[in-house]
């Protein structure tokens, strides 16, 4: 079978955060689609510690695709330790951010480079190569945007909030520092252009995605884009997997449900990935214009994550199909992760 209908490979731009957007990310990657993926991240989570500038969900999408994540947390590098750290500690510093030793020389090496006045994209490419990874990782902007979280506590920054404060305190607001006058990257707007495929991780909608999205250029770039745009849904039966969306979700005003996840890309996407927990959502989403499929989205394993991807790009080849033939292929998808794809329709 012929990967597309027009008989080459779809070029697929993936929009990511951290830990979810690097399942997907892999995924894709390593299924029958991986060779024409292009990965856009966020770097709204960025931020100095102890002198140096980190990268969080950069540094997750590079070390999974390097095979080098740690596989149990989900991110930092496998096989770390921990003496800095603790030597850091010994001098009375505040370590809340885990930092593992190998990871500190990625974050020496990028604020050196940025010292330098080397662009962030080819710093961020020049780790990536070297860590062996060949899918391009493109920055959104090589601007510094920062966000904040206005928590019961006050204004904190990001990693404040969900590492320090672990997502506890209320949110109340959020802004992106440095937002206004971050211009996007050459880079990331021709990946979106150029798309056959926007696919939106099953990231944070608000402050991942939402970020990526909030660049000056990049929303306007992916409304533009003749691509096909998908989401995979974060939430599965109204709760995330990890992290804070959903509180994000209610305090941004969404409801925290599929509902709610289509509302935050509205405009923007053609269809949805739904978790099969979440199928009774289906035909109220179909009836919103949106091409759904549901099956199991929860990704552990490698096979997990390949499964997903490829069932989303059978959402992709079933509208590509329905385009060309003009005829109906579907309406409601509906399969569960034990179905063969040939029956999902
Ligand atoms: P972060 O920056 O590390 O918080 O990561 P992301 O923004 O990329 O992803 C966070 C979101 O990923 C959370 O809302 C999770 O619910 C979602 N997520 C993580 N793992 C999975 C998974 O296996 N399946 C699905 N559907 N969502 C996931």
């Amino acid at each position: 079978m012929s990967i597309s209908l027009r008989g080459k490979a779809p070029k697929i731009t993936l929009l990511a955060g951290g830990v979810g957007g690097a399942k997907m990310a892999e995924g894709l990657l390593h299924s029958r689609y991986g060779d024409n993926l292009t990965i856009i991240g966020n770097v709204a989570d960025d931020q100095d510690f102890h002198g140096l500038w980190v990268s969080p969900d950069i540094d997750t999408l590079t070390y999974t695709l390097a095979d080098q994540i740690d596989r149990e947390k989900g991110w930092g590098l496998k096989d770390e330790s921990n003496r800095t750290l603790d030597a850091l500690n010994r001098l009375g510093v505040d370590t809340w951010m885990y930092l593992g030793d190998q990871d500190f020389a990625t974050h020496i090496y990028r604020t050196e480079q940025r010292k330098l006045g080397v662009r962030p994209t080819d710093i961020t490419s020049h780790i990536a190569r070297q860590l062996g990874v060949e899918t391009p990782i493109l920055l959104p902007t090589d601007d510094v945007i920062q966000t904040r979280v206005r928590t019961t506590e006050g204004w904190m920054d990001f990693q404040s909030y969900f590492v320090k404060h672990r997502c506890e305190p209320l949110i109340k607001d959020f802004s992106i520092v440095g937002i206004k006058l971050a211009k996007p990257t050459p880079e990331a707007l021709v990946a979106i252009a150029d798309a056959d495929l926007i696919v939106f991780a099953p990231s944070n909608p608000i402050v991942s995605i939402g970020a990526i999205l909030a660049v000056p250029g990049i929303r306007e770039a992916v409304t533009k884009s003749q691509a096909y745009k998908l989401a995979v849904s974060p939430l599965i039966n109204g709760q995330t997997v990890k992290g804070p969306a959903d509180k994000m979700m209610t305090a941004a005003g969404y409801s925290c449900d599929l509902f709610g996840i289509a509302d935050c890309y509205e405009g923007l996407i053609d269809g949805l990935l739904v978790d099969q927990q979440d199928r009774s959502a289906v035909p109220g989403l179909a009836g919103r214009g949106l091409d759904v499929l549901a099956t199991d989205t929860l990704m552990h394993s490698r096979a997990n994550k390949i499964r997903v991807a490829e069932t989303l790009m059978h959402l992709y080849e079933s509208r590509q199909r329905q385009n060309e033939t003009g005829q109906q292929e579907f309406e409601v998808h509906q399969r569960n992760s034990s179905q063969p794809l040939s029956q999902a329709v």
